[in-house]
This record gives C-alpha cells, sequence and structure tokens, in this order.
C-alpha cells in the first residue's frame, strides 16, 4: 500500500546548539548503516538551520513543528512555511494536539497552514488524535474523521504528506493504545484518506505517535496500515532515536 515508512522526531521545545551532537549521531549511524525508511527530526525553529548544516550530505531530514499561513508581514511570532523553506526545512509538523491544546489551533487554521506548506513544497505532516474523555464515550472514529476531513483540504490530492494518528492520552505518558486499537484507527483514517483524496490519500503514510519506545516501536510498526512513527521523548536521544528506527525495518 505504501513504500517507505516515515520515523520522524519531535524535539518540541527542546534542544539548543549542544543537541546538534545527538542528531549527528543518528546521521552517522544511518551513513554507516543505512535503512530502507525515511528519517526525519523536526527541532526547534531556531535549531532548523543550524542542524541543516550539521546534518548536510547525510539522508537525514529536517522539519519544523508549526507554521503560519502568511508568507511574510506584521505577525509578531510567527515563522512562515517560506522561512522554513528558507532554513533547509523539508517538512512540517502541523495540527500537533499540543498546538490544538495550548496555541489554539482548529481543524480550519490546520487546514491553511497545510495549503500554506504546500505552497512552498514542503511536505506536511497533519496530526490528529483522540483525548482520553472522547475515547472513553466511544467517539474516537468521529473525532478522527472530523479532524482528518477538517485538516486535510483537496489541495493535498496529488501531493506527498503524512498523518499522524496521535491519541492525546498517550503523548508524553508511557501509555499506550493496544494494537487492536491503533489498528481500528490507522484502518479507518486509511478508508478516508482514500475516499477524500484518491491516490495521494492511499500513499500518505499514516504514522503512529504517542509513546513510541524501543521496547514497543516493533510491534507497533507491524500492525496494518501503520506507515512510521512520530516520536517525541525518544527522539532526544540518538540512541533511543536509532532503535526505534531500526524497528521499523
Ligand atoms: C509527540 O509529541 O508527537 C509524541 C508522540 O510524544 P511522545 O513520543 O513523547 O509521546
Amino acid at each position: 500500500m505504501f513504500g517507505r515508512k516515515l520515523i520522524a522526531g519531535n524535539w518540541k521545545m527542546n534542544g539548543v546548539t549542544a543537541s546538534l551532537v545527538e542528531a549527528r549521531a543518528v546521521a552517522a549511524a544511518l551513513d554507516r548503516q543505512p535503512c530502507p525508511n525515511r528519517v526525519a527530526i523536526c527541532p526547534p525553529a531556531t535549531l532548523i538551520y543550524p542542524m541543516v548544516q550539521a546534518l548536510e550530505g547525510s539522508d537525514v531530514l529536517v522539519g519544523g513543528q508549526n507554521c503560519y499561513v502568511e508568507e511574510a508581514g506584521a505577525f509578531t511570532g510567527e515563522i512562515s512555511a517560506e522561512m522554513l523553506i528558507d532554513a533547509g526545512a523539508g517538512m512540517v509538523i502541523l495540527g500537533h494536539s499540543e498546538r490544538r491544546q495550548l496555541f489554539g489551533d482548529t481543524d480550519e487554521s490546520v487546514a491553511a497552514k497545510v495549503r500554506a506548506a504546500l505552497r512552498t513544497g514542503l511536505e506536511p505532516i497533519v496530526c490528529v488524535g483522540e483525548t482520553l474523555d472522547e475515547r472513553k464515550a466511544g467517539q474516537t472514529l468521529d473525532v478522527v474523521g472530523r479532524q482528518i476531513r477538517g485538516s486535510c483540504p483537496p489541495e493535498l490530492e496529488g501531493r506527498a504528506f503524512s498523518v499522524a494518528y496521535e491519541p492525546v492520552w498517550a503523548i508524553g505518558t508511557g501509555l499506550t493504545p493496544t494494537l487492536e486499537q491503533i489498528e481500528e484507527v490507522h484502518v479507518a483514517i486509511r478508508a478516508l484518506l482514500a475516499e477524500t483524496l484518491g491516490d495521494a490519500g492511499e500513499a500518505a503514510p499514516i504514522l503512529y505517535g504517542g509513546s513510541v519506545k524501543p521496547s514497543n516501536a516493533s510491534e507497533i510498526m507491524a500492525v496494518a496500515e501503520v506507515g512510521g512513527a512520530l516520536v517525541g521523548g525518544a527522539s532526544l536521544k540518538a540512541e533511543d532515536f536509532l532503535a526505534i528506527i531500526r524497528a521499523a525495518g
């Protein structure tokens, strides 16, 4: 169904220039022993350009964690998709649950950010996922379906992108859904993407995210329709991130 998996590290608001040593270690290990999948690191915006420089010549991609919809202007504190491209980023995480919960991102604004990313050639990773209350209320597929419909605009048709299914209650908590729960949601997301976005929806990797670690990565990666991982905490240390990358195949 899909080709290469995507293993993306989300450093969130962690990392200073000294942390580039971890990214370099990942790149060096993959240089010595290449892996068949795509690997990306999404550091804080301040580290995108230095990381691109530090990883020059390696296959590790560098991405942003958010972008604004406008190209430039009086938007203090914001960073445009054009600026991410200029810094050397190749992809961008959009609609992460922390953005949705803490910074007011909505399906509508995420869709606008996806359009901005596509305008520049940045590959979006669109995040969706239910809260614990929503799961307990049996609303998981409704919530995720609504997020996919609202956050993935028709402009994605014919474009390269990924979706990350990240149950909010599994992020940074050490909790993970059962493999059956992961499969149920990934299969539903695939059906919806195929229905709404045709071939691009069939081809888009659907990443799982939420407390992925070396000890659970291989079983999660083997689940039907899991096309990679979005890794938070465990991506900060090269050793752990590499173990997850190797577990993906
Ligand atoms: C994330 O932030 O996207 C994430 C999945 O975090 P963690 O792996 O730490 O749960």
